[in-house]
């Protein structure tokens, strides 16, 4: 019997813990908050947007909204940033990217203050995340799929993983923290030869390339664990993810829908980031 995996029961589990973490802050004088930086109004940011405020409403994270103009100067959004990082009462933010193509991101990935990057947007946390250091932020949906994992009792330890995908977003982070817990890990990118039979050799299996249902019966070995990351439109226009999962299910373990899996789990894990922010900038033990 195939066991889906969901994201909601997986958020589920989370709320209890954060809400009680976030009681705790309360408590002692902190109200932890959660900035969203947004230039311009782009659909799938709202869309992003309202699932994360109403996620952080739900443990009891404060959140605030910065929008700016889709027309900006860098010189003024620059100061405008500067004003969320250096406010007192954020702990945490969140920047809608990629930003316009007339704004250098990489400037203002430079600014962040590393202690308020909960989406492991500058260089220090993700130097954290490759060295280990678990006081970095890690991208927010690799960890989400470590969530997961645990949350279903796979213990990765030992394990033949194969990641296709080497972003800086999903694949390589998502790569960082399979093997701090000891599992052989197999990268897949566009150049992998023989695709199909890489992850057929896998134990685990995570889709994180962005195409949608590419991952066919075919790259699945009896008894895997399917994790599908991907987020894509088919040709009726529904959301799928990376996996064909009326193929893949049949022969996976486990398996994680979309909607309704990973994707289900990153907020909960940008609130579990709010939280650590705030204790970290307010010199609070866990
Ligand atoms: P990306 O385009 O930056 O990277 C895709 C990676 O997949 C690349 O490394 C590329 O080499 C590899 N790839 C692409 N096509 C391939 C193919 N045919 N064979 C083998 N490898 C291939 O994308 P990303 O930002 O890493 O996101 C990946 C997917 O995850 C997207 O569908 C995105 O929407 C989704 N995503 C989901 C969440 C979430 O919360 N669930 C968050 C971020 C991204």
């Amino acid at each position: 019997m195939t066991v889906t995996m969901k994201g909601s029961e997986v958020a589920a589990a989370m709320k209890e813990q954060l809400a009680q973490e976030v009681g705790q802050l309360r408590e002692s004088g902190v109200a932890p908050t959660l900035a969203i930086v947004r230039v311009g109004a782009r659909p799938d940011d709202l869309a992003y947007e309202r699932g994360a405020m109403k996620r952080m409403e739900s443990v009891g994270i404060g959140c605030q909204v910065f929008e700016f103009p889709e027309t900006i100067g860098q010189k003024e959004f620059e100061q405008g940033f500067a004003a969320v990082n250096q406010n007192p009462g954020i702990h945490g933010i969140l920047l809608f990217r990629p930003l316009p193509r007339h704004l250098d991101e990489e400037a203002v990935k430079r600014m962040i203050d590393p202690l308020k990057d909960i989406d492991s947007m500058g260089a220090p946390n993700i130097a954290k995340v490759f060295s280990g250091d678990e006081t970095g932020y890690a991208p927010c949906t690799a960890e989400a799929v470590m969530h997961v994992l645990r949350h279903y009792g796979i213990d990765v330890q030992g394990k033949r993983v194969t990641v296709i995908g080497r972003s800086m977003v999903v694949g390589k982070p998502l790569t960082m923290l399979l093997i701090k817990q000891n599992a052989t890990v197999t990268v897949c990118h566009t150049r992998t030869k023989d695709l199909a039979a890489t992850c057929r050799n896998a134990e685990i299996l995570i889709a994180a390339a962005g195409k949608a249902k590419m991952v066919t019966a075919d790259f699945v070995s009896e008894g895997a664990v399917v994790i599908d990351v991907g987020i894509n439109v088919d040709e009726e226009g529904k959301l799928c993810g990376d996996v064909d999962f009326d193929a893949a299910a049949p022969k996976a373990s486990h398996i994680t829908p979309v909607p309704g899996g990973v994707g289900a789990v990153t907020s909960s894990v940008l609130a579990g980031h709010v939280v650590r922010a705030a204790r970290y900038l307010h010199g609070i033990p866990s």
